[in-house]
């Protein structure tokens, strides 16, 4: 039986398919999706003021007579010609006091307006003994009174405003929820358990629906975001939960052992003394991995701080203990790159038998059928993978521990994928975008949390440096620099667009052209784009790292991870298109030997989001304090980086502020999972459905349902 709420909501009345179009840009395609599009905002015009009430410089609401109306016109502003008509009107009331209200360009309002009463919102400035307000909202009332009086009520209440898109306006918005409420909002079950709604003292979900679009009051809208608010918290969490549980956490995994011997063994191979704080990252890991629990722990550390050795430590522990291994990075470079640095570190090592591979989709296909048999029957004990390892020929004789490299470039479902490869395996997810502790556990509620904060000794700070367009040579002269004693540089572009973009982005090629003619003439270079085929990216990378090209000029490909010690400058093209989260990996890439790096931004934005960005770079170094910066600007929904992957669901929730919310929302959804592990009850019915409407497959697999 098909639920009218799935109907497209371009079949309702007032809909049709341009708006329907508009309505899809903002995600709305049903009409449950209608009853759940969410105000961005409300303006409170229930507050009715006498004149000389009105508070200086707020929005009140005003009911007054028009005692004098008249016209002018000025110049229009920016010399595009033409004048601007302002239509002004005197307003009174038994206050004794005056307001004065201006509209531009709406000349009709003078014949109607003189001598009418008139409710107007907006905000006032005193002017001596008057009120000014400028383009306020208004609405002239009615003379007869029963229509005066629901003018007033009509006019001075909360008014929901909701996201504007294409032909969209708030009044179209309004007739449509109208109508979309009275005939629908009686369909939508009520998905928290009865029990839940009335022990939290929550609207339930009709009442939060219908008070969302049409609230009696303030405190009423509040509450129904609220109540919705609490909705997505509650789901998910269930989601993440159920997904860990069914994954793996109801039942012990492996227990590996790690005694002092088997220690001492790995630090050995390490060429360097562990900082202090990849000592404690490895303590913690390795507590977790003696547990009979499966571990799943996110290591947080800022970029160059060495999670790669933290990484090594734990894949030889577990493969000394007869298990497989893997590692799974975003990029081919990255996986080839920690392939490269174990063999290193295992070159060390008087004993080794450590049979490793790399597993990329860009591999020759009988090299990789290989090494997915070798898998398969136990003959590969470490792999450095890239996605490709979750592939479904994919499969592991006895995967015993999973590292995720750089995870805010996975997603959720990609992580359980891989983990459910092994029988309940260890698990250590590993990423260099900081979030605050906090933040941390409410957005990846189902992960315990490791934070490495000391970089290896001998760092010097990056010096970061901005230059205009204009300045672009003095940019190249500095690179130039670098080169001539030795050192190495990277150039990053931005990406080459699709469609139109394309012409204005400085692609790789033009940059790299320039420079052989330019600058750079005499040094080695070389382009790499993620366009090139793997095997050539790599060569090109291999070439770098063992210093037989000077110069890489490279798209956004080099971004995480790579780690070429004696590349002490990064240069970045037009460095406003770059995230500030992605500039600061980027700058990452210097200064990760003992020479101190450079970091040389060409850009001409100073201000909007861009310039923002840009002079956050500058002002901080550290991790943490970026990742503070990127939140001010952007906000935190993309910054955790679950949004861009899709799956979090939190629309209204917004993890840095309602973190008292998340962490609430996680206690009840333990204690729902506890009683009923599945959600089969019958009272669970309809919260399995939102659930599953929701999160779709995420949901679907995790709870086997
Ligand atoms: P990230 O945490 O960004 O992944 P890496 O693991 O790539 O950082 O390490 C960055 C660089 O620091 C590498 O060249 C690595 O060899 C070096 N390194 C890591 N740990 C130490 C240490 N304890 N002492 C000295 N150098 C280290
Ligand atoms: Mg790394």
């Amino acid at each position: 039986m098909s639920d009218p709420l799935d109907d497209d909501a371009r079949f309702l009345r007032h809909v049709g398919p341009a708006r329907g179009r508009d309505f899809a840009r903002l995600g709305v395609r049903t009409i449950r999706d209608l009853l759940y599009a969410f105000p961005r905002d409300m303006s409170d015009r229930s507050s009715l003021h006498r004149i000389a009430d009105c508070p200086e410089g707020e929005a009140s609401t005003v009911l007054a007579s028009a005692v004098a109306v008249s016209e002018r016109s000025i110049p229009r502003r920016g010399g595009k010609g033409g004048r601007l008509k302002i239509t002004t009107a005197e307003l009174s009331d038994d206050s004794g006091k005056f307001l004065e209200v201006s509209w531009f360009n709406q000349p009709w309002l003078k014949g109607k307006m003189l001598r009418r009463r008139m409710l107007v919102h907006g905000k006032g400035h005193w002017r001596g003994a008057r009120l000014v307000m400028d383009h306020p909202l208004y609405q002239i009332v009615p003379e007869e009174d029963a229509q005066a009086r629901e003018a007033v009520g009509g006019f001075a209440r909360v008014v929901p405003i909701y996201p504007c898109a294409g032909g969209l306006t708030q009044s179209i918005w309004r007739t449509i929820m109208t109508r979309t409420v009275e005939l629908y909002l009686s369909g939508l079950e009520e998905p928290l358990p009865v029990e839940m709604v009335a022990r939290l003292d929550l609207p339930g979900i009709g009442e939060a629906i219908r008070n969302l679009h049409f609230p009696g009051d303030a405190a009423a809208w509040r509450r129904a975001r609220l109540r919705l608010a609490w909705d997505e918290c509650l789901f998910f969490h269930l989601t993440l939960l159920a997904a860990r549980r069914h994954a793996l956490l109801d039942l012990p995994g492996r227990q590996f052992r790690i005694g002092p011997e088997l220690d001492n063994r790995i630090r050995r191979l390490f060429p360097f003394r562990l900082t202090p704080g990849q000592d404690r990252a490895i303590r913690e890991i390795t507590r977790d991995m003696e547990s009979p629990l499966p571990m799943q722990r996110l290591l947080q550390g800022d970029v160059g701080c060495g999670k790669t050795a933290v990484a090594a430590y734990a894949l030889l522990a577990a493969v000394a203990n007869r298990a497989q291994a893997c590692i799974m990075a975003p990029t081919s470079l990255l996986a080839r790159q920690h392939f490269d640095t174990f063999e290193r570190i295992l070159a060390n090592s008087s004993n080794a038998r450590v049979r490793m591979n790399i597993l990329t989709g860009g591999m020759p296909a009988a090299e990789r059928a290989l090494v997915v048999e070798r898998l398969a029957n136990g003959g590969i004990d470490i792999v450095c993978a890239t996605h490709s390892a979750i592939g479904g020929s994919v499969a592991f004789r006895d995967l015993g521990l999973v590292v995720i490299d750089e995870q805010h470039k996975f997603g959720v479902r990609q992580r359980y994928d891989l983990v459910r490869k092994g029988v309940r395996p260890d698990t250590l997810i590993m990423t260099a975008t900081p979030i605050p502790r906090s933040l941390a556990l409410s957005v990846y509620g189902d992960l315990d949390l490791s934070v490495i904060d000391t970089l290896p000794p001998g760092r010097k700070p990056v010096r970061t440096l901005l230059f205009p367009q204009s300045r672009r040579e003095q940019a190249w002269e500095a690179v130039r620099n670098e080169l001539r004693r030795g050192r190495q540089a990277f150039v990053v572009c931005p990406l080459v667009g699709e469609g139109e973009e394309r012409l204005d982005v400085k692609s790789a090629e033009a940059v790299l052209e320039g420079a052989a003619k330019g600058k750079l003439a005499g040094f080695r270079l070389a382009q790499l784009n993620g366009r090139m085929a793997r095997g050539e990216q790599e060569r090109i990378m291999d070439d770098f790292r063992s210093g037989r090209i000077d110069a890489l000029v490279s798209t956004i490909v080099v971004e995480v991870g790579v780690d070429v010690p004696n590349a002490t400058v990064i240069l970045v093209e037009q460095a406003e298109r770059f995230g500030l989260a992605q500039l600061h990996q980027l700058r990452g890439r210097v200064g990760r030997g003992t020479e101190p790096g450079i970091c040389i931004l060409l850009s001409d934005a100073r201000e909007g989001e861009a310039g923002a960005r840009l002079a956050a770079l500058l002002a901080h170094a550290d991790g943490f304090a970026i990742a503070e910066a990127d939140l001010a600007i952007r906000g935190p929904g993309e910054f955790v980086g679950a949004r861009q992957h899709g799956w979090s669901g939190l629309r209204l929730v917004d993890p840095a502020r309602d973190i008292d919310l998340l962490r609430e929302a996680r206690e009840e959804a333990l204690r729902l999972l506890e009683v009923d592990p599945d959600l089969v009850r019958r009272e669970h019915l309809f919260l399995r459905r939102e659930l599953v409407r929701r999160y779709g497959k995420l949901w679907d697999r995790a709870a086997g349902l």
